[in-house]
């Protein structure tokens, strides 16, 4: 064909259900030498499933009024923690109480008002400090996590009232995308998560990824990235969530998982994968290599 090689490589990317934003970008992607992988809905298929629910003592709710409270003020927001938690309420037959205030602040949790009470649901690293006075809720945290369990804590009146056990699972294609992420650019993928360090290290060692980077922040992801480009390194940054778009942006090239993914992370994204299969990714990258050698 006489179409150049950037331009067939972008319409052979199309092929494999990954869309391409410029020629810029699949040039780009040939030329990663560090691969950054979130964890929730990017290496994991993103629809997390209500485990446990577990009261604390002190706040008096069962497990039914603690799952209601949470998913009352998780229903706002489209973290795939918060759908977990809205759609465990609806299964069991829950009526939401109305909830006003809502605010998210990403990689932590929400916050609003439910019934005139202030309700918090996140991340137990950073809501939990002072307020656990019995130790109650960083026991019930740890021994969720020890089973994999991606724990969310949540507060009422700024009183632990319960912990909710979230866990997911893995794409089909996270093994044998990572492995081949790892021979194109002859260092194994690292994993960027804002989910606790136990949960984070058994996902990572089913896909053999062995540097893990967890509890972090938006802007955390961020700062790993900047650190890596000022060594020199391209880095290609994947993810899906509002909380990757800072990453996406600051590395070389970023990608983002088109079917879950929020629209932020869309908009911010160089690439997008349409369909929801991570193997695409390192046959885009070869295919940019491909064009680049055919570009003289
Ligand atoms: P990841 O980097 O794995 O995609 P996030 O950065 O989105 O994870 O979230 C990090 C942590 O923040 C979660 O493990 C959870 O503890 C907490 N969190 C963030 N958003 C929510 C939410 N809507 N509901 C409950 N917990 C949340
Ligand atoms: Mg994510």
């Amino acid at each position: 064909s006489t179409m150049p090689p950037l331009l067939s490589a972008i319409a052979n990317a199309g092929r494999h259900g990954v869309l391409a934003k410029s020629a810029v970008a699949m040039e780009r992607l040939g030329q990663v030498d560090i691969v950054a992988l979130d964890k929730t809905g990017t290496l994991t298929e993103g629809t997390p499933r209500v485990r446990d629910v577990r009261p604390l003592p002190g706040a008096g709710l069962d497990e039914r009024a603690l799952l209601a409270l949470a998913a009352a003020a998780e229903h706002p927001s489209e973290h795939p923690l918060a759908r977990a938690v809205v759609d465990a309420a609806r299964e069991r037959g829950l009526a939401l109480p109305e909830a006003t205030g809502f605010a998210s602040a990403p990689g932590r949790g929400v916050a609003a008002t439910v019934d005139g009470r202030s309700v918090q649901v996140g991340s137990p690293a950073r809501l939990l400090d002072a307020c656990d006075a019995d130790g109650s809720a960083l026991r019930t945290v740890t021994a969720l996590e020890a089973e994999g369990r991606t724990a969310v804590l949540v507060l009422l009146d700024g009183e632990p009232a319960g912990v909710l056990g979230i866990a997911d699972r893995l794409r089909p294609d996270a093994a044998a995308t990572v492995a081949a992420l790892a021979e194109l650019t002859g260092r194994s993928p690292v994993l960027l998560t804002g989910d606790n360090d136990r949960a984070a290290r058994r996902l990572a060692s089913e896909v053999e990824i062995t540097d893990v980077r967890s509890g972090l922040l938006p802007q955390d992801k961020v700062a790993a990235v900047r650190s890596w480009e000022a060594e020199g390194h391209r880095v290609l940054v994947v993810g899906d969530g509002v909380n990757d778009a800072p990453a996406l942006a600051a590395a070389h090239i970023g990608i983002a998982l088109g079917r879950a993914g929020s629209d932020l992370a869309l908009d911010t994204a160089d690439a997008v994968v349409v369909r929801d299969e991570l193997a695409a990714i390192p046959a885009v990258v070869n295919l940019s290599r491909t064009a680049r050698r055919l570009v003289v």
